[in-house]
């Protein structure tokens, strides 16, 4: 005899929402330092955020960064009257370490988050206009990647460029 269970759960919202989940991310700590909301962040700033030390701490500058993007694409950092907007830029530190430097930097302060937008369009703009695909591989490939006509991988690999 066939038994048929039917087992009602509460809906627990969206897949992928649980907010357990959502309070342990970058995310959440730098809209905390802003005092706004998670969504709201994420809908100003975009999402997949983690820290980087542009600096090796060569430099007097003790805000802590965050970039997003791949290429990256967008850095940030919140200072004591706002958040600091910038576009990344790749610098090679020796031939295995790749450091990310804040160029074109946007201070955006409290309560003038609804420049936000315009602010990351303008420097999303300017940076992905430096990206180009690989002849080889055919990934998007930043210009600090870049070389001898393709990505730093396929120079390697196809054109004999040792690094
Ligand atoms: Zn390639």
């Amino acid at each position: 005899m066939d038994v048929e269970i039917t087992v009602k759960r509460a809906y627990a919202g969206p897949v992928g929402l649980d907010m357990q989940d959502l309070d342990a991310t970058a995310e959440s700590d730098l809209a905390r330092q802003l005092g706004m909301a998670v969504r709201r962040f994420v809908e100003l700033f975009g999402a997949d955020w983690r820290p980087v030390d542009p600096y090796d701490g060569q430099h007097d500058r003790d805000e802590t960064w965050y970039i997003a993007g791949d290429p990256p694409q967008l850095m940030l950092a919140v200072i004591a009257g706002g958040v600091i907007l910038a576009r990344p830029r790749g610098r090679w530190d020796g031939v295995a370490d790749l450091r990310w430097e804040p160029i074109d930097e946007r201070a955006l302060p409290h309560g003038a988050e609804d420049e936000a937008p315009t602010v990351v369009a303008d420097l999303l703009r300017r940076r992905r206009s430096a990206f180009r695909y690989c002849p080889y591989c055919r990934d998007l490939t930043g210009p600090e990647s870049w070389t001898e006509g393709a990505c730093m991988g396929c120079a390697a690999k196809w054109l004999g460029v040792v690094f």
